[in-house]
């Protein structure tokens, strides 16, 4: 099996420092480092610097990432979070263009393609994240193909956010294919949607994706291991 990238998306969660510490000692304990897979944790950005000192002897065992950042490098832009202090403070990875993020604080396909040139522009790499076909084309306009590689695509049907109906392998295959139609073969692909330990597997042998985005059990250690154990090159 080819490398797997496991991206954890903790959303708005968990409340307090002690508790994502927690968590995050947990997972960093429970996995070893394994060639199989490429374990990317995005927590709240209030978390990303000390997650990052937290790591301590285990440098590279687990790679962070933000869930969102700003259009700009830097401004009179209250509440942003520029890409340049995300780099900065040792974040590899920024999700784009989350259904969340598109529907419940408007982003736009323009806006987003903007976030992703720069957040590339600042050596981070995007992951961004579709529900539409017709998405990829607006959000990658202008970006070369060897920026574009960098990407990592996350299909995430809107009605399997959340809701325990994860997409079945063939339909998410489908649009895998469809993904690769415009990317290329070997563009790296993640599926993203009710995933379990139980499922996971699927969407790698069956729909042919390289790795998952997961929510809901991210927040709970033993199931999130027991899914990150699925990948270890045996
Ligand atoms: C997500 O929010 O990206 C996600 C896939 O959530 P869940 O795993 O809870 O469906």
């Amino acid at each position: 099996m080819k490398k797997a990238f496991i991206v954890a998306n903790w959303k708005m969660n968990p409340v307090t420092f002690k508790e994502a510490e927690n968590l995050f000692v947990s997972v960093n304990k429970g996995i070893k480092k394994d060639k199989g897979i490429e374990v990317i944790i995005c927590p709240p950005f209030v978390y990303l610097n000390f997650l990052k000192k937290n790591q301590k002897g285990e440098k590279g065992k687990i790679r962070l990432g933000a869930q969102n950042c700003s259009s700009q490098e830097k401004g009179a832009l209250t509440g942003e979070i520029s890409p340049v202090m995300l780099k900065k403070i040792g974040c590899e990875y920024v999700i784009l263009g989350h259904f969340e993020r598109r529907k419940y604080f408007s982003e736009t396909d323009e806006g987003i393609n903007k976030k992703i040139k720069l957040v590339l522009k600042n050596g981070l790499k995007p992951i961004l994240c579709i529900n539409e076909i017709l998405q990829i084309k607006k959000d990658l306009k202008g970006i070369s193909k060897k920026e574009i590689g960098k990407i990592l695509v996350a299909y995430e049907p809107a009605w399997a956010i959340g809701t325990g109906k994860a997409c079945d392998y063939t339909q998410a295959k489908k649009f895998n294919l469809l993904i690769k139609k415009v990317l290329g073969k070997k563009h790296p692909t993640l599926y993203g949607g009710s995933i379990n330990a139980q499922n996971a597997l699927g969407y790698i042998q069956k729909s042919e994706f390289s790795g998952l985005l997961i929510g809901g059990i991210s927040l709970k250690p033993k199931e999130f291991i027991k899914t990150v154990e699925l990948f270890y090159n045996k």
